[in-house]
């Protein structure tokens, strides 16, 4: 690969989004019948429908701290990112 090339700085951060991880245990949340709990305060998720969210799986959820309040994804046909993370419904707190 030459140089210049390489995996962009971020790239780390790309996959997990493209991949919809754990925040924490950085498992692919891709697979629907999984559980997956996501924050929609905007500091976190500013933009879910880009995979500009954050998610957490069904343990980590239970197991780690979040500053804000923690909701399940309803996931639907077309998940992860049109699923139904609401903007309307998310708070500035
Ligand atoms: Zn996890
Ligand atoms: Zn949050």
């Amino acid at each position: 690969m030459p140089l210049g090339q390489g995996p962009p700085e971020n790239y780390d951060e790309l996959i997990t989004k493209a991949y919809m991880r754990c925040l924490e245990c950085k498992v692919s949340l891709i697979d629907v019948t999984k559980r997956v709990y996501t924050c929609n305060n905007k500091e976190c998720s500013p933009d879910p429908s880009n995979g500009e969210a954050v998610y957490w799986c069904k343990e980590c959820n239970k197991t780690t701290e979040h500053a804000h309040k923690r909701e399940r994804v309803k996931g639907t046909a077309g998940f992860p990112f049109t699923s139904e993370v609401d903007k309307e419904h998310m708070t500035d707190e």
